[in-house]
């Protein structure tokens, strides 16, 4: 078995020199570590400091921008054991059941892993629960 401790995926961050051991590893370190300016009163948009970023993102949305220079997909596809793809966020998770599984209107329970955190949501209910999304 390949361990994925060999992964490294340096942070292009600018002054920064991290490496991080997974692409997990690598967004939890942007929350962590980066996304500070973004919470300070009276901040809407900065600019991120991603290496030929040119984006500045608000702050309602900065967890999306920053997910997207990994290639962490913690938004698991739950409809068959046989699919398990992952996606980097939840609207495109559902377009993915909605279009690959043809499901139009989704029932049961998708589940999610969302960083180090088991969590589940409701689809039918229209009701996804994940931590980060509740704000
Ligand atoms: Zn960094
Ligand atoms: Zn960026
Ligand atoms: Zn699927």
């Amino acid at each position: 078995m390949h361990m994925a401790e060999s992964v490294v995926q340096p942070c292009k961050w600018e002054l920064c020199t991290t490496k991080c051991s997974s692409d997990q590893a690598l967004y939890e370190h942007l929350l962590k570590d980066h996304s500070a300016p973004w919470r300070k009163p009276g901040v809407e948009k900065l600019a991120c400091g991603w290496a030929d970023c040119k984006t500045e993102p608000h702050r309602r949305w900065l967890t999306q921008h920053l997910i997207s220079h990994t290639e962490y997909r913690p938004f698991v596809c739950g409809v068959s054991t046989s699919c398990s793809k992952g996606f980097k966020t939840r609207v495109t998770l559902i377009q993915h059941i909605k279009y690959q599984h043809h499901l139009s209107s989704i029932r049961g329970q998708l589940y999610f892993s969302h960083a180090t955190q088991e969590t589940q949501g409701t689809a039918a209910a229209g009701v996804f629960r994940c931590r980060e999304w509740q704000g």
